[in-house]
Order: structure tokens, then sequence, then C-alpha cells
């Protein structure tokens, strides 16, 4: 039985979207969910087409004071796009228009449900791209990417979401329409809303348009892989690799766990104690001469191996090994729990030798691999879901990966974002006047407080 305000809402939102507004158990149980793996129940699906659609469901939601969950795909790992508080969801699948490109200036103007995998296509005609590159680029939309700041292996060379978009629309929690930031790459001119809105996961409002920063594609790319007989000394090279000019276009590692896992599923490996995976990619005049800085930097001492990819072939499989690496870790148990922690890049040794006395003391698998240029990485812990005892060793596990990435200067979430998975870490991460100042914010962009509540800011 719905209540009478939610009823009433529900009565408009269909007059407006006629067979747009979802409303069977179906539906709304296939909208209810999100990579995280948890599920809510909404009391309905909404497919707006336009703005003016969007604007009008939240004021409807607004004054009914109905809770309203913004979805893209639904590939979020932290339940962000999870409707914990029931009411609606909006899905923006509808809205996933190419509006504008100009190769002139380097943008395209998108709906936000358009997929990221698709405006790389079409930049791509132009001789362009989208930096941010999260490996769901296939199926999950240019909103989620900003909703969440999403980044992948190339963020160390050409930064995340944010880093990426000049201007957004947006429409705020009283259904008013906000367009910010700019269509050229400098602007100084006011309070940077289009910043904030990004990463704030639809807890300050829906974005409904994005203007978005596009690079020329690179001529050429090359790589290597290298193996090291130590945590410690892999370290050094990362360090040696930022150090120098030649910045990198990705720069992921492997600790020993993940490394293991991936040579027993078959992959061709040397034996060490760590992997980093190196790209460059630039000119084909320079690239040589970035490739010969960047090996130069990686050849510390304690280097097993150097592997370099002579063609474009070799450097697909140099990526095959941490490709290989998501699949393999299903392997080792049905549950995992996958963080995004982020370190400065020279505390990554105590990172992983705290990680190392948790494999003995909790009793679970931990595999380490990420975006090792800026300190980002996935830790994986791995347990069963159905043995109390190793669900109680993840949950342990969890607090202490907290704990230590803060003591040690770094952050909970470099792409993942917050969610309802990290919220009650929030206060430690940032501090209390900080999140005093965050929940202003929320109130003064959604007075009634129905978007998306419950997540990123712990409940009072
Ligand atoms: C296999 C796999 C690999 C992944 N790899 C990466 C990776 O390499 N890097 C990475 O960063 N992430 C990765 N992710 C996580 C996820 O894909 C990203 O967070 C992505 O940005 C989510 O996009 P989405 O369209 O699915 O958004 P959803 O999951 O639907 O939503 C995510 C959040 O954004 C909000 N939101 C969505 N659209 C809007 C909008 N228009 N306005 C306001 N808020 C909105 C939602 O309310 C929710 O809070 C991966 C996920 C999977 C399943």
């Amino acid at each position: 039985v719905v209540s009478p305000a939610p009823a009433i809402a529900l009565a408009g939102l269909s007059a407006l979207l006629g067979e747009r507004c979802l409303r069977d158990a179906a539906s709304c149980a296939a909208y209810g969910q999100d990579n995280s793996r948890r599920h809510a129940q909404p009391l309905a699906v909404l497919q707006p087409a336009t703005v003016a659609e969007v604007q009008q469901v939240v004021r409807i939601a607004a004054e009914a004071g109905v809770p309203l969950t913004a979805r893209g795909r639904g590939t979020g790992t932290t339940g962000a796009a999870v409707p914990i508080a029931g009411g609606l969801v909006l899905s923006f699948e509808r809205m996933d228009r190419l509006l504008a490109i100009e190769p002139a200036d380097r943008y395209a103007v998108v709906e936000p449900g358009l997929l990221n995998g698709a405006l790389q296509v079409e930049a791509g005609r132009h001789g362009l791209f989208w930096a941010p590159d999260p490996t769901s680029l296939p199926y999950s939309t240019v909103g989620g990417n900003l909703a969440c700041n999403a980044g992948g292996p190339r963020t160390v060379k050409y930064g995340a979401s944010r880093d990426n978009v000049l201007g957004l629309c947006f429409v705020d929690g009283r259904g008013e329409l906000i367009r910010t930031g700019t269509r050229t790459t400098k602007g100084a001119t006011g309070y940077d809303l289009t910043r904030l809105l990004v990463g704030s996961e639809g807890t300050l409002g829906l974005i409904v348009e994005a203007t978005v920063k596009l690079l020329p594609l690179p001529a050429a790319r090359a790589g290597f892989l290298a193996v090291y007989d130590s945590i410690d000394t892999a370290t050094a090279a990362i360090v040696a690799l930022m150090q120098q000019p030649e910045l990198p276009a990705a720069l992921e590692f492997m600790d020993d766990a993940a490394l293991a896992l991936v040579r027993a599923r078959g992959v061709d490996l040397p034996v060490g104690a760590a992997l980093l995976l190196v790209d460059a990619d630039g000119a084909a005049a320079t690239l040589p001469f970035t490739l010969q800085a960047l090996t130069q930097a990686a050849r510390v001492p304690g280097l097993v191996e150097l592997r370099q990819a002579a063609t474009a072939g070799d450097l697909a499989a140099l990526w095959a090994a941490r490709k290989a690496l998501s699949p393999a870790l299903r392997s080792l148990a049905p549950g995992k729990i996958n963080e995004d922690v982020v370190v400065p890049v020279s505390r990554i040794p105590e990172l992983c030798r705290a990680i190392a006395g948790w494999r003995i003391e909790l009793g679970l698998p931990i595999v380490v691999f990420g975006h090792a240029g800026n300190g980002n990485l996935h830790v994986n812990l791995l347990y069963d879901p159905a043995d109390t005892a190793q669900r109680d060793a993840a949950r342990r596990g969890l607090a202490l990966l907290f704990q230590t990435v803060l003591a040690l200067g770094g952050t909970l979430s470099g792409e993942h974002g917050i969610g309802l998975d990290k919220r009650d870490w929030l206060p430690a991460a940032v501090g209390a006047p900080a999140l005093a100042l965050m929940r202003q914010l929320k109130t003064v962009f959604d007075p009634a407080g129905i978007l998306n509540p419950g997540k990123v800011l712990p409940p009072i």
C-alpha cells in the first residue's frame, strides 16, 4: 500500500511519463540494484527523455517528499545507485544523445545517459578521445562517470572525470535548471560548481547535460612490463618513473598474490614479487625517446626482468596479464570486497607490508593491483559470505585497511566513490568541519532531502 503523498506523486508521474513510468515489480526489481549486489525495491522507475521532464519529476518528488535516485547503467560498485530509501529511480537511459561535437574547440556536449564507449567512438571519428577510461567504459554512462569521478589506467597522464569536464547542466533538488562552467579550457568566473557536482553521486543535483573536454588521440603507443624482486624495489621504480618528466600513459601495479594468480591461469610472466605495466603514448617520432626515459627509470636495483612490447599485438599481450586478474579473483572465493584506496606513491610499501600481515592475521587471501602512478590500489579481500567467521574477518580487514590508508595520508576512494559502502568512514576521512560544510551544501542544493538520501554522507 502506497501512503497518500507518494500515491499522489505516482499519479502525477504516470500522467507526465505514461509508459515511461514503470511500476511493475519485475522492472522495479531490475533497477533496484547495482554492481555492489545490494538491492532495494523502488516504488517506480522513471525514464524521462527531456530536461523539462527531469525538472518536472524533481518538482513532483520534492513536493511529495519522495526519494529520487539517479541511475546511469547501475555499474557502480558502492551501492550508490541502489534506492535504499525506496521512492523513485530516475534512469537516464533515454537521454543518451551526443548533442554536439566541436573538434576545433575540442569539446563535446552530451546527454548524461550516453555510454562512455559510444562517446569514444564518436570522438574517435574526429581523431579525439575522452580521457576517463574505467574498465566499465563500454557499458557505463558519462553521467555516471561524472557522478562518481570515474577514472582508469590513463588517469595518471590525462586525469579522471573531474579533470575532463568543462561545464554541466544540472537539476537541483527543487527542480531548478542550473548551468555551470564554460565551453573553454580556461575559466575563472565564480565558484567552481562543475567540480563540486562531479563526484557528488546524485546527492546534490541530476546532471542532464555535460560539456566534456576532448583530447587528440595519440598517434602511437608502446609499453613494457617490469618484474621486481620485492614490493620495495617496485615502489622505488614507481617513484623513479613519476619523478622524471616523461609521464607514462599508464602505470599499473600487481603484487605477488596477483602475479601468482595470473601465472596460475597460464599467462607467461617472469617470477617475482611485484609487476609494473607501463604504457607510453605520443607522436611516432618522439615515442622512442619517451619509452627510453621510462625504461631507464624502471631499471632500478631489484629489477628481475623488463619485457618490452615491440608491436601492438605484444602490447595487447602484456595487458592480457592485467585483464586476466578480475575473472581470476572469482576462482579464489565466492565473496570479494574490492576497495580502491589511494596512498601517496612513496607509502605503497607500508600499505603492502600491512596487507601481508593481515593475510596471516585474518586468514584471508588479499590480492592487490591497481593504478600505481596515482597510488590508487584495488585491494581485494576474498572470502566466503556463507562462512560467518570469514565474513567477520573481511569486515575487520576493511576497517584495518581504511584506518591504515588514512594514517598513511591517503584517502578512501580514488575512483569508485563513497556510495553506501564507505559513507560511515567519511567523517574520519574528511574531518568534522568539512563534513559539516558538506551537510550544509546538501541542504542548499536539495532542501527537501530527496536526492539519493543516505549516500555519501552518514546519517546524523
Ligand atoms: C566490471 C566493472 C569495472 C569497473 N571498472 C571501473 C574502473 O576501472 N574505474 C572506475 O572508476 N569505475 C569502475 N567501475 C565502477 C562504475 O562502472 C563507475 O563508477 C561508473 O562511473 C558508473 O557509471 P553508471 O552509468 O553505471 O552509473 P550508476 O552505477 O548507475 O550510478 C552511479 C552513481 O552516479 C549517480 N548518477 C548516475 N547518473 C547520474 C546523473 N546523470 N546525475 C547525477 N547522478 C547520477 C547515481 O545516483 C549513483 O550515485 C567498474 C564497474 C564494473 C561493473
